[in-house]
């Protein structure tokens, strides 16, 4: 189950700049060449690589594509790599820290897997042999707190339940750490709200684990849509979900631990995905839940449709599950389209405009780039592209899909 949905999730947002045609014109080439002279090259080392040659061309590729942080100075760029790497705890030794975020921490150039904090005493020996974790840098739960001590620890990754990340990210800025926290940001707007506030005042950096904001498919339909590159988007198809078994006692089914089903876990990356190629925000949502198994949906939804209103006239189709496998992303515009199907997997995405194939590796290890990019925010003190307040515009959209659920109205984002 757990392998099952690891290969299912997504989303993204950038503005174009200059940066973004240096990419354009120069680097895809480079690295479309360097990628053939790389082929022999295992799967692994392959993405580690891929994510190599976009730090190599630091200014350029990841600075500047994925996010704020870009310099502005010199696209030779040689800012972090002087400094230390940072160090990062993963909160939550799940199916997300083990299979993908510890992996890319051993491929990461700013940041390392320093510590762990897990509520599950077997794993401490596990990881701690595993990945060489001190056991100065090891914590459960309840001492958590006194991490604001361990300097060798700068940035805490809350891979938690949904339930539980307001309370770690709130901990984690209190103890005086940088905080990435994953999607869904938290289990409603309000709870996002308290968060930003709390890093706030803390002064210290919060990001949202959205690692299609370091995708280069996802991000090739932003910058198309956003750019207009075929006109003003007229509809957007955003489609995300995964059939989830029959014996599943996960957290994913309780209310209290999750927040909600299939539109908070795999429906953000579809609200994402309309905002990001639009480079606009909603305004009104109108929503409907379709039940098919209530027996194992006892507390949360299983397939939500919503239909998304921006001002500019453009609407998005969106659907939700844990009933239907469907991983899609189509815009419409005036004068051509795109589609990337699946889009949202780590990994293995295919896109299609309509002047042709994407030409993108769709093997990019993004969450390499993801914390490596946070990182550089830390080590720069700006802000992360995909901020707490990118988590909040998401949550506000949630929480109006389920407003219109329950009125049967469309309702307006608040
Ligand atoms: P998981 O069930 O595999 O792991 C959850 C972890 O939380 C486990 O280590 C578990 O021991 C721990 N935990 C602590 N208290 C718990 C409790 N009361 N009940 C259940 N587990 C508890 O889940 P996961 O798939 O790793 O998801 C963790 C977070 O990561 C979620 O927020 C999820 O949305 C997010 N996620 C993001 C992506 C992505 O692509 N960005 C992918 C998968 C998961």
């Amino acid at each position: 189950m757990t392998k099952c949905y690891c290969l299912l999730n997504g989303k993204n947002l950038f503005k174009p700049d200059m940066h973004n045609q240096i990419i354009k014109v120069s680097l895809v080439p480079v690295i479309g060449f360097l990628k053939n002279e790389f082929m022999k090259k295992t799967q692994s080392s392959r993405r580690k690589f891929l994510s190599d040659v976009s730090l190599a061309f630091g200014g350029t590729v990841v600075l500047s594509s994925f996010g704020r942080c870009e310099t502005k100075t010199s696209p030779a760029f040689a800012g972090p790599s002087k400094q230390k790497k940072l160090g990062v705890a993963l909160v939550g030794l799940g199916g997300y820290s083990g299979g993908q975020l510890a992996p890319a921490l051993q491929e990461t150039k700013y940041c390392y897997l320093a510590g762990i904090v897990t509520g599950t005493p077997a794993k401490e020996k596990l990881w701690a042999e595993k990945y060489n974790i001190p056991q100065k840098n090891i914590y459960n739960y309840q001492n958590f707190d006194s991490i604001t001590d361990n300097k060798d620890i700068d940035i805490v990754y809350v891979v938690l339940p949904v339930g539980m990340h307001k309370e770690f990210t709130i901990r984690a800025a209190n103890a005086g750490k940088h905080v990435i926290c994953e999607k869904p940001m938290a289990v409603n707007a309000a709870e996002c709200r308290e968060m930003i506030e709390t890093c706030k005042k803390a002064n210290r950096l919060l990001s949202i684990g959205y690692r299609l904001h370091f995708e280069p498919f996802n991000m090739e339909a932003m910058r198309i849509g956003q750019e207009k590159r075929y006109g003003k988007i007229i509809t957007i198809n955003a489609e995300n979900g995964f059939t989830m078994g029959n014996n599943n006692n996960s957290w994913r089914l309780n209310k209290a631990l999750a927040g909600g089903g299939g539109l908070m876990d795999m429906g953000v990356y579809a609200i994402q995905a309309a905002r990001y190629t639009t480079g606009e925000e909603p305004a009104y949502v109108t929503a409907r839940e379709e039940k098919l198994r209530p027996d194992i949906f006892k507390e949360v939804d299983e397939t939500i449709y919503f239909d998304l209103d921006f001002d500019s006239g453009t609407k998005a189709k969106c659907l939700s599950s844990y009933n239907k496998n469907v991983s899609r992303l189509r815009a419409e515009a005036e004068k051509g389209w795109l589609e990337i199907s699946p889009a949202f997997y780590y990994g293995g995405q295919v896109g299609n405009t309509s002047d042709g194939p994407m030409n993108f590796d769709n093997n990019f290890f993004e969450q390499v780039a993801q914390m490596d990019d946070f990182a550089i925010c830390v080590q720069q003190n700006k802000p992360s592209k995909v901020s707490g307040e990118e988590g909040l515009k998401d949550m506000r959209v949630v929480d109006a899909i389920y407003r219109s659920i329950a009125s049967g109205k469309r309702e307006k984002i608040v």
